[in-house]
């Protein structure tokens, strides 16, 4: 029988996640990221208009942004980014998906 090659062993858990101990959002609602059900118009931006100014402070956007990038977040604000923003962030890094 053919041995197993593992290629690489994922990191552990809290040290893929901890750069989330030094997020702005820690102690923030987390519904000023996630959009309710039927929301829209300006209730919408000015929720997203939080997050985003939230996002704007913290001082590990860019490690968040690439996790959500990576990973294919497909709800809510990270790294400062909408759904749509990350959507299209992703097109020019990965154009032939
Ligand atoms: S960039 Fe925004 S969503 Fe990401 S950890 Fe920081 S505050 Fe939270």
């Amino acid at each position: 029988m053919p041995a197993l090659k593992l290629l690489k062993l994922p990191p552990p858990v809290a040290e893929s996640w901890s750069w989330q101990m030094d997020s702005a959002c820690r102690d923030v609602d987390g519904t000023v990221f996630f959009h309710p059900d039927n929301e829209r118009g300006e209730a919408r931006e000015s929720r997203m208009a939080e997050a985003k100014r939230i996002c704007s402070g913290c001082e590990v956007r860019a490690q968040c942004l690439d996790y959500a990038l990576e990973s294919g977040e497909r709800y809510g604000i990270w790294g400062g980014m909408t759904e749509d923003e990350r959507r299209a962030a992703r097109r020019r890094r990965n154009p032939v998906r």
